[in-house]
């Protein structure tokens, strides 16, 4: 099998980690770099154990998305979804997973459900987790009824993108990873991609994530902004939201997305070959920032007391 290097790529949760803290960059992207291999180095391994941490509301929203993925696979194979039985079995699996991440079963297992509460020991009460949970449920059922949904479903499945693609394209030469949640086509030969969300309505980031997924859509698909509808369904009010798109809103796209990569290419001591020195990237001054990061533990031990 060849070897896996450390090649150069951009998302929008790098960029959204770039925004961040540079360190945290640098540690979520070259600092825990191999450490899926158990016998990487201690400090390596560590850093790619914190890098799968989870916030609890980051969780929620993937098994929304899991199960909203997996209703749509039901749905094209022309199943039905009795709601209440489904939403039972999305959380009774969040439990298990809940406790396997208490367990601390990740330290052994990166990939399994790792959250950021159990390994800096957040002191919550049930009622938060109780809460979290009947958020997913309200989620769902709000996704159930969604008229939206019921649009979906009188198009045709075969044209549906179900998965979160996870696609990567080539852009000006750097490789762009992108997750539309669904997309579909109308029977008037429109594109529509859908982002849902579970959390607050952050309208910018929606519309950057939303713009990336359109430039996949004209980069691979060859399909121009004129043909393609972006929506943002918030699951939790639940309000479904349009969004502008058009030629000029793709070209700003372009534009933000030049800007980030080459922000980050500035800050590698060797940007042909991604290689990136720790020192190069400063700590945020923005403490607030660090309670909530993942390798707090490692960057800022004394804030862990
Ligand atoms: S603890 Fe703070 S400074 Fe360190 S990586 Fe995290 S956010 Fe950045």
């Amino acid at each position: 099998m060849a070897e896996l290097t450390n090649d150069f790529s951009w998302s929008r949760s790098r960029d959204n980690t770039f925004q961040e803290c540079k360190r945290k960059y640098f540690y979520h992207y070259y600092g825990a770099w191999g450490g899926w291999d158990a016998a990487a180095a201690e400090e390596v391994r560590r850093l790619y154990v914190l890098k799968q941490l989870a916030s609890r509301q980051q969780w929620a929203g993937r098994a929304v998305h899991d199960a909203i993925e997996m209703a749509f696979h039901a749905f094209a194979h022309g199943r039905d979804i009795p709601v209440e039985p489904f939403i039972g079995d999305v959380v009774e699996r969040m439990r298990g997973e809940w406790r396997s991440s208490k367990a601390g079963r990740y330290r052994d297992n990166p990939k399994t459900t790792a959250l950021f509460e159990h390994e800096y020991r957040v002191d919550l009460k049930p009622e938060a987790w109780q809460a979290l949970s009947r958020n997913v449920a309200q989620c769902l059922r709000n996704f159930f009824r969604l008229p939206l949904l019921a649009e979906i479903r009188k198009t045709e499945p075969e044209h549906w993108s179900i998965e979160h693609w996870s696609k990567v394209f080539g852009f000006e030469g750097t490789s762009v990873w992108v997750a539309p949640d669904f997309g579909y086509w109308t029977g008037d030969g429109r594109l529509v991609l859908v982002d849902w969300k579970t959390g607050g309505a952050h309208a910018e980031g929606a519309a950057f994530q939303l713009g990336c997924y359109a430039l996949y859509a004209n980069e691979v698909l060859g399909v121009e902004p004129a043909r393609v509808d972006l929506v943002e369904a918030n699951l939790r009010e639940p309000v479904v939201t349009p969004h502008q798109w058009s030629a000029a809103r793709l070209e700003e796209i372009k534009e933000q997305l030049r800007l980030s990569v080459r922000s980050m290419k500035a800050y590698l001591v060797d940007p042909e070959a991604n290689v990136a020195m720790l020192a190069d990237f400063e700590k945020t001054e923005d403490l607030r920032i660090c309670r909530w990061c993942n390798f707090r533990a490692v960057c800022r031990p004394e804030l862990s007391s």
